[in-house]
């Protein structure tokens, strides 16, 4: 077969702006409260906890495109643009009729798609005189990419990495370390949020709930110190839109515009990312593209979660988000996929799934995992237990396909690779991974302690 398979931007097509979907949108979503107050909160308290760039962004209703600095765009060309792929193997492995597209978002210096937001959240902190940062980490991915980014803009950085993971992923641990940052497991004893934690509950292995709130209160009481966040937040999905805009372009260099475009979630950002620009022909063109969303069945807000406000912590430090939420101290099982072990959701996403336009997808950890290894095995790249998830549901649209006859365009996003995973992967192939069974109990214990707000 000759047929091109990779396509690439040139430096000078990658991108100039971000999108910002909120000023396209009918229904905008509702206002984020400030955590005290419950009213509307306003740039200047956001920047209490943020830098003000980021600030600004969060709560810009207007413009559709944000302009990249100079300085951040000059960054992404390291590694952008990403190659979107024609998963020709894949195809062929399952004998679809579907046309499979991956945007390749694991060959980042750091392997995931985080680095697209930590780039810029660091310059952002770097030009308003910033000296600190403090962050948490999941599975290690964003811990990574802004060691990174804090490097390269010349920041300290504390991380709090979700203690699960601090034991499961030492070599992200080690990266971090390799870049400089400054790692500590959480819950851990340096904070008040924490130490409550671990009094009442020894044991806790942490989520990342516990791990925001440790970052923000750090964040709250070191001087000329901000913290910064990996997902969730408009602003950095905003970010991620890169990803997107690229991909529509590449798309179209293939001849092609997708029928469903997938990416898997943990609280939306590459999800959105990719989707966005997509979703921006739905909303002002009336294109029927599908979006689905890809959830752990083990952590499924988007399915069987609540809309309503939430803190995007566990402590509540931070503002109330309005989405879909599994209550903000809702503890996720010890799945491997540790980036999407979280209780909450963009509000973005969340309001445009209320509204109809985009749908979550529930994956159970084996489905994700026998996903990985096909895919492996067709186009010889290991993912992340994350993106397996966007893998396993292009793989249930690709069937679909085939059953119905029908010859769909199906993108998803690989937000990274697994490379520093295969303890899990051992464990798949060893038979001991199993599968977890969310009571129904359980969720609506967490959600019926949420303050009706929205
Ligand atoms: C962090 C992470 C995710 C989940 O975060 P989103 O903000 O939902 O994208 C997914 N995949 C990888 C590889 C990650 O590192």
């Amino acid at each position: 077969m000759d047929n091109q398979k990779r396509f690439f931007l040139t430096e000078s097509e990658i991108p100039t702006q971000w999108y910002n979907i909120v000023a396209d949108m009918k229904t905008k979503p509702l206002p984020i409260l400030h955590p005290q107050t419950k009213k509307p909160i306003t740039v200047d308290q956001m920047t209490g906890i943020f830098n003000r760039a980021c600030s600004e962004q969060e709560l810009n209703t207007t413009d559709a495109w944000i302009d990249i600095p100079e300085e951040v765009r000059n960054e992404y060309k390291k590694y952008r643009s990403t190659p979107l792929v024609r998963a020709y193997g894949l195809e062929k492995a399952l004998d679809t009729p579907a046309h499979i597209y991956f945007k390749n978002e694991s060959v980042s210096p750091i392997g995931s798609h985080k680095l697209n937001s930590a780039l810029a959240q660091a310059y952002y902190c770097k030009k308003e005189g910033v000296t600190n940062i403090t962050t948490e980490t999941g599975a290690g991915q964003w811990g990574a990419a802004l060691s990174y980014a804090a490097k390269i803009f010349g920041l300290e950085l504390a991380v709090f990495m979700v203690k699960v993971s601090y034991n499961q992923k030492p070599y992200r641990r080690l990266i971090m370390q390799t870049f400089g940052a400054q790692v500590i497991a959480s819950p851990s004893m340096s904070t008040r949020a924490g130490k409550d934690i671990l009094t009442k509950t020894p044991t806790y292995q942490g989520s990342l709930g516990t791990a925001i709130s440790e970052a923000v209160e750090l964040a709250m009481q070191t001087p000329n110190c901000k913290y910064v966040l990996g997902s969730v937040l408009n602003h950095v999905t905003l970010h991620q839109t890169v990803i997107g805009i690229e991909a529509e372009k590449q798309m179209a260099m293939a001849g092609e515009y997708p029928d469903i475009v997938i990416g898997c979630f943990g609280g939306g950002s590459n999800f959105g990312g990719i989707s966005f620009p997509f979703m921006r022909h739905n909303i002002l063109e009336g294109k029927q593209t599908q979006f689905l969303a890809a959830e752990p069945a083990a952590c499924p807000k988007l399915t069987r979660g609540v809309f309503e406000y939430d803190f995007g912590d566990e402590v509540g430090y931070t503002p109330l988000l309005p989405m879909f939420t599994l209550g903000h101290d809702f503890a996720p099982a010890n799945i491997h996929a540790g980036g999407l072990r979280y209780h909450g959701a963009g509000t973005i996403v969340s309001q445009l799934i209320k509204d109809g336009y985009m749908k979550g997808v529930d994956i159970p950890q084996l489905e994700s995992f026998k996903a990985a290894e096909i895919f492996a095995q067709a186009e010889g790249i290991i993912p992340a237990p994350e993106s397996a998830h966007a893998i396993a549901t292009a793989i249930r649209e690709a069937k679909k396909c085939k059953e119905e006859g029908k010859q769909k365009t199906i993108l998803f996003c690989l937000s990274g690779h697994g490379l520093i995973d295969m303890t899990a992967y051992d464990q798949y192939l060893s038979g001991d991974l199993r599968n977890y069974e969310l009571p129904q109990e359980e969720i609506d214990k967490c959600t019926s302690r949420l303050e009706k707000l929205a």
